[in-house]
Order: structure tokens, then C-alpha cells, then sequence
């Protein structure tokens, strides 16, 4: 069989996941004059990029903020898709350590800025999804070649499209699980799949917090665990962020508790958790934090890579089949990384 869309200019291509990193891919591939189809399993864009609203309490229960990174980032943060509400969170981030001993943090760390965004992280990436062609509530199950390049199927074994080329925008893990459900070439698919399979995440389950009145307002925005020995990893005040996130007079901490905890407590039921980590949050802070007006929980099971997986060696593989891969898998667990991926593979396909 030819390799899909060899001779020519690419026409079609679909991106599977509406995560920041391929999202960030679409826009690379749209401007340079592709169809671009974006297939998303979630109602939403954004991935873990992700913010809910509810009882009037805005936060963000995945990632927190975005790091400044390189100018590829920062010009599609700051320029591109620039947002009126976008803001720099400048109060630091402390430290702690398993004795729950608080003190400053790195201050060249805390010079760096932690971009989000008054009405919620995920602004970023709906303001990136603007104009483009997104398939919500659509899982893709697998993908089938055909003479001009792939068929991708959703997760009722409906095909949904046809494309030349394939761009897999989505934690290894699921990159994984479509990989093996489809038809590729015995020797090309073990290739990928081991690649694939050097990947590892960490568990992580994230307790939102509300408060009324707001908790004790503190000379930092965050705490973050640097011994990796304490339950808690990170300790956010979202109120921080913007006032608005939170009704008036109250406050909302986000407790992201570290992988030990998270793997050992995950089966444990979420009234079970929120009452722990209430404890665990009130003896860190040794203020009276024991009755939250309002609780949420979740469990992000792919949260953060642990190991990531050479992309290069494994898009060498995948080009010459019409497929490849992007997001942080590649790169490491933050979003910046993540939409940095998502161009350098797309210029690459390009
Ligand atoms: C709790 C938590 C805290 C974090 N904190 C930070 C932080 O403070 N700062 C930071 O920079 N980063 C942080 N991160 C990491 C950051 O969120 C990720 O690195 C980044 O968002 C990854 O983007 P991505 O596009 O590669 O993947 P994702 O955001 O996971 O996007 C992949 C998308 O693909 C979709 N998808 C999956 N399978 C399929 C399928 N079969 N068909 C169709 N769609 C599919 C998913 O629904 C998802 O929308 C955090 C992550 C978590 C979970």
C-alpha cells in the first residue's frame, strides 16, 4: 500500500483530542491551508487544561496555571489568543515539607510568570477552539486505512470521516488503546505501541475547598510539597486568582494530593476523602478549616506523566503511515510544553 497523501499538497487531517496541544496543532495546520477536522471524546476543549462552575465557585481542578515558556508559547498566550481577562497570578508559591514546615519559595521560580485566567484556565483553550471544526462527544475506538489514508471510527464503530493524515492528540495511555484496536501494519504497530507504552502517569486526585467567610489570607497564592513526603502536594488558593471566581466573602482552596496518597485512597468513597483532606488541610494550615460550605473531588487518572517517550523516534515511525503524535506525553505534564509540541509536530507535518 502507498503511503497516505505522498505525492501532493495534504488536504485532510484529523486531530484526535482538543487538548491545548492539539488544538495548538490545528491552528499550525489550518494556516497552512489544511481541512482540519477536530475530533474531541468530552463535551468540552481543553482536556486538563480544565475548569468547572458550580454554586457560584469558578476553579480549576487540573492544571493550575501556565508557566511562561518559550516564545512559542508565550506569543499564542499573549498574543494570539490573547483574552481580556487573562492575568499573572504574582503572589509566590511557598514551599513545604512532610513535617508541614512552610517557608518561601525559589524567588527566581516566582519571578517567572503563572498565566490563567480570570473566569478559568480553560478560556485558553476555548478561545483556541474558535472557528475550528470540532467534533465534541465524539471518542475515536479506531482508525482503518484506506487508499487515500485513514477512516476513523467513533467508540459505537460508526465511521466519522476519512482524512490523508492522522494527528493523535491524546494521553499515551489512549494513544495506546486506538493504536492496538486498529489496522496497521503488524511490525509498524508493535514499533508504535512500544513507544507508546513507555509512557507512565501519575494518579492524582484534586479536593476543591470553599469557605465561608474566605481562609485566612495568606503572603502566598500556593504551597507546594518540595519532599514529595507529605499527602498534599499542592495547596492553591483559587480565591487568588480573581474575585470572582468565589461569592463574595468566601474563599476555595485546591488540595492536589501527592500520587502515594492518591493511589491508595482511590478506591476510598469521596465523602471518605473530602473528610481526610479537610483534616490534613486545617493541621498543614493550623487554622480552624473544618467546615467547608462547599466540596468537590476529582480523580485524574492520567494526571502528570511520570516517564515520557521519545517523540521523534516514534514519529518517524508513524509519518511515513500518515499518523502522528503530539501532546505531553512527549514532553513532560504542563501545558506549555504541551501547546509547544502540538506546533513543532505540526511544522513538522507541514
Ligand atoms: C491535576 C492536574 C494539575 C496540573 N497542573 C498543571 C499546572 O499547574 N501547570 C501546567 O502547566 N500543567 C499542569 N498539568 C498538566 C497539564 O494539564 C497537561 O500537561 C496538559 O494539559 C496536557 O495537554 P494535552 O493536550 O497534551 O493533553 P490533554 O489535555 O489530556 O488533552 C487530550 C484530549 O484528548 C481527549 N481524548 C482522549 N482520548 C480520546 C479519544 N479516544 N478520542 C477523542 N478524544 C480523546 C481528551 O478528552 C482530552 O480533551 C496538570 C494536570 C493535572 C491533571
Amino acid at each position: 500500500m502507498n503511503s497516505p497523501g505522498k505525492s501532493g499538497t495534504l488536504k485532510s487531517i484529523a486531530i484526535i483530542g482538543a487538548g491545548c496541544s492539539g488544538l495548538a496543532a490545528a491552528h499550525i495546520l489550518r494556516d497552512a491551508g489544511n481541512a482540519v477536522t477536530v475530533f474531541e471524546r468530552s463535551q468540552d476543549v481543553g482536556g486538563r487544561a480544565a475548569t468547572r462552575q458550580q454554586q457560584s465557585f469558578i476553579y480549576d481542578h487540573g492544571a493550575q496555571y501556565i508557566k511562561g515558556g518559550s516564545a512559542v508559547s508565550s506569543a499564542l498566550i499573549t498574543e494570539r489568543f490573547r483574552a481580556a481577562d487573562l492575568v499573572d497570578i504574582t503572589k509566590p508559591v511557598w514551599i513545604f515539607d512532610q513535617q508541614g514546615h512552610i517557608q518561601e519559595g525559589d524567588p527566581l521560580q516566582n519571578m517567572e510568570p503563572k498565566w490563567t485566567y480570570r473566569s478559568g484556565l480553560n478560556t485558553l483553550a476555548k478561545d483556541m477552539a474558535h472557528g475550528l471544526d470540532i467534533r465534541l462527544r465524539t471518542r475515536i475506538d479506531h482508525l482503518q486505512r484506506t487508499i487515500a489514508g485513514w477512516s476513523l471510527f467513533d467508540g459505537t464503530g460508526h465511521p466519522v470521516g476519512e482524512f490523508e493524515r492522522v494527528l493523535i492528540a491524546v494521553p499515551a495511555s489512549h494513544a495506546l488503546e486506538i493504536i492496538e484496536a486498529s489496522q496497521l501494519p503488524a511490525a509498524e504497530r508493535e514499533s508504535v505501541s512500544l513507544q507508546l507504552r513507555k509512557v507512565s502517569y501519575r494518579p492524582l486526585i484534586s479536593v476543591m475547598l470553599g469557605y465561608q467567610p474566605a481562609p485566612q489570607t495568606r503572603p502566598y497564592y500556593a504551597l507546594v510539597n518540595t519532599d514529595k513526603a507529605h499527602a498534599i502536594s499542592w495547596l492553591a488558593w483559587e480565591h487568588e486568582k480573581a474575585p470572582e471566581r468565589v461569592p463574595e466573602q468566601a474563599g476555595l482552596l485546591i488540595a492536589q494530593m501527592a500520587p502515594h496518597y492518591s493511589r491508595e485512597w482511590w478506591q476510598v468513597p469521596s465523602d471518605e476523602i473530602i473528610s481526610d483532606v479537610v483534616k490534613r488541610v486545617a493541621a498543614l494550615l493550623d487554622e480552624p478549616l473544618s467546615s467547608p460550605c462547599f466540596t468537590d473531588i476529582c480523580h485524574w487518572r492520567y494526571a502528570l506523566p511520570a516517564e515520557t517517550t521519545n517523540a521523534e523516534q516514534l514519529n518517524a515511525i508513524a509519518f511515513p503511515l500518515g499518523l502522528a503524535f503530539c501532546g505531553d506525553a512527549f514532553v513532560g505534564g504542563r501545558v506549555h510544553l504541551a501547546l509547544e509540541h502540538g506546533v513543532a509536530v505540526a511544522r513538522q507535518l507541514i
